[in-house]
Formats: structure tokens, sequence, C-alpha cells
């Protein structure tokens, strides 16, 4: 793939950008210093009108200017001044610098806000859009009078005429092209220095409560702290901004000094539920990490984008453990990096950690979640572990100390490490990172590739140790009578090896290796368990075996039994509302036993719903236990969903929103299923909401027909609105929910004129063999399941 890098080396570039009092474009001017290594210069320049071109300081005529790319010929291979004056468009689609927009007593208001990963820049000015060219930047931004402007170092010069305001920020350090960033809008905002004197600000939107913003400033106070400590690197900016956005793809975004957010991901309060301070934290945490892994030490280029994005999900966790232990950050880390990881990394076709990128598309579709952050952040634990913490983070000071302000590859961080162990740390890691795939091991270390499919082949990983925590990405095939004794001796386990044991089964059931009729008493030999995380794998176990049953059968009503019996002594005990004396695990088992009993129309549950809940105003309701109690409405009637709705539409709470989207999406009748389906097209739903507030509706059997039609019928329509990382999980994550025949032929007879563009392709096929693997269990298992559930009535 061409680099436009390898024509010309930007050393600086200086940013005039005015944006029009309409929030619709900019008019720019950039001068880009650097050095011409070729008689060609290239520039990435997307969605924007060249007005003009000076080569130092001489009119440039001569430049073209065709699919996205400024080209200007016949320059010497020398040092140069490249001017250009250009417009460029603000749009709502969420990347390059686009429009957000808010309502605020009655009155819209509109920000700026940038999304520059992975190649956007381009779409604001032109620039070598390409992580190895690093730069310094000094921008000069102009808004409306009243606006804030923010970029990601302070301001040094604010001028105001006119009804506008022009605001110099300071000259930032050397660093890529997809970190610059700035804001520009109305915000309340909170202030706090750190221990070490970082000035760290929290902002959003005028529509946003300000208490929402203490509990995100003082957490991102500690945690940079933190990492100066742990990194032996102080963080080397005057300040950091967080701020809010009303309209974001992804998370959060790890801009240099001033980070984005969803609002779900930045905002709480005292009363939010465990989950939104654990989840807040965690997405902190981990773009705070990334001030370190990515924007001051950055990947030469996106195939190693694993070492930002692997690593921050490891250090979000060990860091947030460290300073705010009763998050339990690693009991989220083993549900969601390892849980998820192993998951997609057992469908054939799966991405490896770190891959080849060719062309641009390639770089949305590295974005694989489940592999990129969560496997690679698996195997990083399991490095940390096998060399040692200290070891381990001895070698990582060593890196940040010899590499900042540049760009490295893979070797480069093996190279920091392995003098800090005792074994070859590239030797160990290259065949993890660079295959697909994971190993079964029996006790006796026999490994075998596992593939969800019941096929395997060769690969081959290397184990130094093998290890009953979940620190090994792989998974432990127990012979009946291993297994029979750990099950006898449970007590003598630690939580990270009864979870291992319940994952590992977990999966091995999805295969010929053992029945999915052995979960059943798998879980019942848990029953007694009072810690939520391991009832949050009972409660995932039980959600597989739904496979097997369909609506209004005598099997699914015994299953439904089955269920209530095993959630309904810890119901008991916690009950169905917080009580002053709840512990984390009963906070969080409280709501996993009564999301168990909610499946199966556990008449007792219900009626402690409507006793204590009926008639109350959900938004009141206990933050944790908002989704279930509303659950529990709709599914009893569906035209509450319309009023969680009109609630849904007001509150600017994103974490409201998060809990009616789940309690709506249980509508059970089509001609409402239809009409919310219309909702996610005509803008009521935002663009950033439109992905899981599907899913939640695909979810739904009772309307799964209709909402996978939809999917299909406006496909087009999705694809020309939707980002390409966004697209490629609508048949991601659609295959999860593809339960029965007729709806796989769907699938596939859809996807099928599609398995050939370049961004869906993966997905696609990985997305067919993980249904047919599902369609193939549910065939082989299901008299089984039936018959253990038979036995126990
Ligand atoms: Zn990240």
């Amino acid at each position: 793939m061409e680099r436009f890098f390898d024509y010309f080396t930007p050393a600086h570039y200086d940013l005039d950008l005015r944006i029009n009092d309409e929030k619709t474009r900019i008019n720019g001017t950039v001068v880009i210093s650097g050095e011409a290594k070729a008689e060609t210069i290239k520039l990435h320049a997307v969605r924007m009108e060249i007005k003009s071109v000076y080569l130092d300081g001489a009119k440039f005529e001569g430049f073209m200017h065709e699919d996205g790319v400024l080209t200007l010929e016949g320059v010497s291979v020398a040092a140069h001044e490249i001017k250009v004056k250009f417009i460029s468009q603000i749009e709502a689609d969420m990347e390059g610098a686009y429009l957000s927009t808010y309502e605020n007593a009655g009155v819209t208001e509109k920000m700026v806000v940038t999304q520059f990963e992975s190649h956007y820049a381009r779409e604001c000015f032109p620039c070598v859009d390409e992580p190895i060219a690093k730069a310094t930047f000094s921008l000069k931004l102009t808004s409306v009078e009243d606006d804030t402007l923010l970029s990601n170092m302070p301001a040094t010069f604010t001028t105001a005429q006119e009804g506008h305001k022009t605001v110099e920020f300071a000259e930032s350090p050397r660093m890529s092209t997809y970190l610059l960033a700035f804001v520009a809008g109305k915000f309340c905002a909170k202030e706090t220095v750190s221990k070490h004197g970082v000035k760290i600000s929290v902002y959003a939107g005028l529509h946003q409560n300000m208490d929402d913003l203490d509990y995100a400033a003082q957490f991102a106070a500690d945690v940079l702290d933190f990492y100066d400590d742990c990194f032996k690197t102080p963080f080397p900016l005057p300040k950091m901004d967080l701020v809010a956005v009303p309209d974001f793809e992804a998370g959060a975004m790890e801009n240099w000094g001033l980070v984005t957010f969803r609002e779900i991901a930045l905002l709480a309060n005292d009363k939010s539920s465990l989950d939104t301070k654990q989840y807040v934290a965690i997405v902190i945490a981990h773009e705070l990490s990334h001030m370190w892994f990515g924007d001051l030490v950055t990947m030469a280029w996106w195939d190693d984008l694993w070492l930002n994005e692997s690593f921050a999900n490891m250090m979000e966790t060990y860091s947030t453990d460290k300073i705010r232990p009763e998050l339990r950050a690693w009991e989220d880390f083993y549900l969601t990096a390892v849980a998820s990881s192993i998951s997609r990394d057992s469908l054939p076709g799966v991405q490896p950690v770190r891959v080849d990128v060719k062309c641009v598309e390639d770089i949305a579709n590295l974005f694989d979640g489940a592999i990129v952050y969560g496997k690679g952040s698996h195997l990083l634990l399991m490095l940390m572990r096998t060399m040692g913490e200290e070891a381990f983070f001895a070698g990582i000071a060593d890196y940040f100390e010899k590499h900042k302000y540049s760009n490295t590859t893979a070797d480069d961080l093996w190279n920091a490490l392995t003098p800090h162990a005792d074994f070859d740390v590239k030797e160990f890691m290259t065949p993890w990172l660079t295959q697909s795939g994971f190993p079964v091991v029996t006790t006796d270390q026999k490994q075998q590739r596992f593939l969800i499919t019941g096929e395997t082949d060769d690969t081959k990983y290397p184990i130094r140790e093998l290890r009953d925590d979940l620190s090994g990405h792989y998974i432990i095939n127990y012979s009946e009578s291993e297994l029979a004794n750990k099950i006898q001796h449970i007590d003598a386990m630690n939580k990270e090896q009864k979870l291992r044991l319940l994952m590992d089964r977990r999966m091995l059931a999805k295969t010929d290796y053992v029945t999915s009729a052995s979960l059943i008493p798998l879980v019942q030999a848990f029953a007694n368990e009072t810690d939520s995380v391991i009832w949050e794998i009972i409660s995932a176990i039980v959600a597989d075996l739904k496979l097997f049953f369909d609506q209004g059968t005598e099997e699914k009503r015994k299953f439904q039994a089955f269920v209530s019996k095993l959630a309904l002594p810890n119901y008991r005990r916690l009950g169905a509302a917080a009580k002053d004396s709840d512990t984390y695990d009963d906070i969080q088992l409280r709501s996993t036993v009564m999301g168990m009993l909610l499946y199966s129309d556990n008449e007792e549950y219900v009626s402690d719903i409507n006793n204590i809940y009926k008639g109350k105003d959900i938004a009141k309701v206990d933050a944790n236990l908002r989704w279930v109690v509303g659950s529990t409405f709709v599914k009893e009637d569906s035209k509450i969903a319309d009023k969680y709705f009109d609630l849904y539409l007001k509150t600017p709470d994103a974490t409201l929103k998060r809990d009616l989207t789940d309690a709506i999406t249980n509508m059970r009748d089509h001609d409402r299923a239809i009409a919310y389906l219309a909702h996610l097209k005509d803008g009521t739903v935002r663009p950033q909401d439109r992905l899981i507030f599907y899913l939640r509706l695909l979810r739904n059997h009772h309307i799964k027909d209709e909402v996978l039609d939809w999917m299909f019928a406006n496909w087009d329509w999705l694809r020309q609105e939707e980002g390409d990382k966004t697209i490629s999980e609508y048949p991601r994550y659609a295959a999860n929910l593809i339960r029965r025949t007729h709806e796989a032929e769907k699938y596939k007879n859809f996807f099928n004129k599609y398995k050939n563009e370049s961004i869906l392709a993966r997905d696609i096929a990985v997305g067919i063999s993980e249904i047919d693997s599902r369609l193939k269990l549910y065939e082989s298992d299901r008299d089984a399941v039936f018959a253990i559930l038979d036995s126990l009535c």
C-alpha cells in the first residue's frame, strides 16, 4: 500500500480553522513544514474543496486534487513549506470534524467535535494522515462568541470580535494526526487538580446535570497519577480534558489531552448503578492509559493497533482494580474480555490479534473488539502473570523511556520486555498474536486447536505452564473423573478457578466434547454460591440453553421451572428491592437472579414486582434494578413500552435511556415492533444508539422475523448511514441471535450477496459458520437436554 509518508515527512502544522456560524463548514488554512523525500508530495484531503496551494511562499498552480488526494508534482527533494487554503465540510456523521446536537430548554444546541481515528483527520484538513507521520501542531480555532473552544493543549491567547471568538492553543508535542482534536460548543464543566498537578476538567452539554461530572473528574485525576507512577514517565501535558458528546460512534476516543466520550461512558453520580460506576471508571482508565500507549508511543502502522488497544484493555482493568478495588474490575474483565474473546476466537476465519493492513477499508475491519481488545488483553494478562508484575512493568517503563514521542512495532515491545523475563518474550507471544484461535488442553498438556464447528487443525500454541486461573487463553478439558473431583471439592477452588471451570465447560458444551445436557447438573452444583460473578456465568449458561426451547412448549415450561428453582433461593434471600445492608455481591446478584426469574415468568417474582413497583416512576427506581423492573412491566403489557419511549426521548440521562431500551424491546406485538423499527430510521433514535436498539429488538424472539426482515429491507440505507466499522457489526452480532433454520436461511440468502465486499466478507463468513454450528448443536443435543429436564421434574 502506498504511504504518503514516503514522499513527504511533515514536522509541523500551523492550522487556522474557522467554523462558520451554522456549523456546516470550516474555512481553513494549513501551513505544513517538512521534508520532501521525492519529487512528488501527496497529502490526504477528503471531502473538501482546495482553494489555493502555495509552495515555499509562491503560488503552486499545477496541483491536482482527485479521489481525496492532493498532489504536488515536480518539487525538489528538500525542506518545504506547503500552504493550503481549503473549505471542509462539517456533517452529522460522527467522523472528521462533525456536528453533534442536543436540546436544552427548548433550544437546539450545536457542537462541533472531532473524531480523527483512524483516518478522518483528512476530512478536516490536508495532511499526511498516517500514524508514523508525527508532527507538532499549532492550532488557531474560531467559532461563535459564546462557544467554549478546546483542543489538545491549553489556550494561550483568546480574542473576541463581531460575535466571534478566536483561541490560539499552545504547540502540541510530536504526535500523530489521528490524535489531534478540538471541540466547539456550550458546556457545563467541573475542574479538579490531580495530586501530581495536572488540571483535570470534565465537560458535558448544558442539558446534563452538573452533579454527574464529579465522579469522572475524581477518577480521572486518580488514574492519571497512577499511570505516572506505574509507567515511570510522567504525563507530559499540562491539562487533561474529558468531554461527553451526545453523538459518538465508539465508546470514547483518546485524543491526547482532550478525550471525548459517549455521554453514557463519562457521566455518573453516587446514585448510579454499580455497573455504570464500573463502566465509567473502566472507560476513563482505558482512554487515559492511551495517553502513553498510543499517544506518547504510537504504532508505526495500523497492523499493530493491538499495541494500543490490547494494552489499554488490560491497563483499564489493572489500574481500576488498584485504585478502586471495590469496583471489582477483574471480574468485569473475565466476563467481557475473556468470555467474549474465547467465544469469538473459537470461530473459524476470525481475525488474529495482529493482521496485515493493506487498504483503508482494512483499518475499519481491524476493530473486531472481541479480538483486538479482548483477546489481545487476555494474552497480555497471560504474559504479565508468566513474567510477574514487577518484571513486566519494569520492561514497560524501559519501553516508554526508549520510544517516547516516536513509533514502534511489536518487536520494540518484546525487546524492552525480554531482558526482564527468563524466556524469549517474542518467541512466546508471536504465535499467539499472529495466529487466530486457541487450543483445548488436557491436564497432561496435550493440546488441539478448539473450533466451534468441531473441526481442528495443526495450529500449535506455546504454553509455558498450564494455569487454571483465568490468564491462559485456552480451554482446559478435564476428564470425567477430574471434573467429578473438582465438583466434589468446590470449596477448595478460588474464584478464578471456579469461573474457569464454568466458562470452559460452557465452551466445550458448544461442541461434541461434552453434551449441553451436562451443563444442567453443573450449574446445579454451583447453586449455593452467593458470589455475583459466578452467577453471571451461570446466567450466561442458562441463556445458552434457551436455544433448545420454543415458545409455548411443554419443554420450555420445564426449563423455566428449572431456572426458577435455581434462582429462587438467592432471590428470596435478597428480595426485589435494594437494602441499606447490601454488599457488592447482593446488589449485582439481585439483578442477575431477577433477570433469570423474568425469563422464567416466575409468579412469585412477578407479583413482588407489581407490589413494589407498580405505578412508580421508572426513572426513580434503583438504578441497579431499573432495566429488569421495566422489562417485567413491558413483558406483561406491551403498551408500557410507549410510555417508556416518551421518557426515553425526553431524558438527557444516557444510562436511563439504556435501561429503557432494555425494557422497551421486550414488547411482544408485531405492529408495535414495526413502529419502533421505523423510529430507527426516522431519526427519533439517535444514530449512535441505532445498532444497540436494533440488537435489543432482535434478541426478542416474539418479533424476531420482523426485526430480521427490517435489516434486509433497509440494508442499502443502513450501508449509507453507518460507518464502515458499525455496518460490519450488523452481520456480526445478528449471527449471535439466529436460532432456527428459517432465520438462518434468511441470513444466508441475504448476506451471500455481500460476501465478497471487503469490509463485510469476514463477518459474514464467520457469522455463517457460527449459525451453522448452533443449528447443529440444536439437533445433536436437544434430546439429551429434554431428557435431563424430564428426570428433574
Ligand atoms: Zn482504546
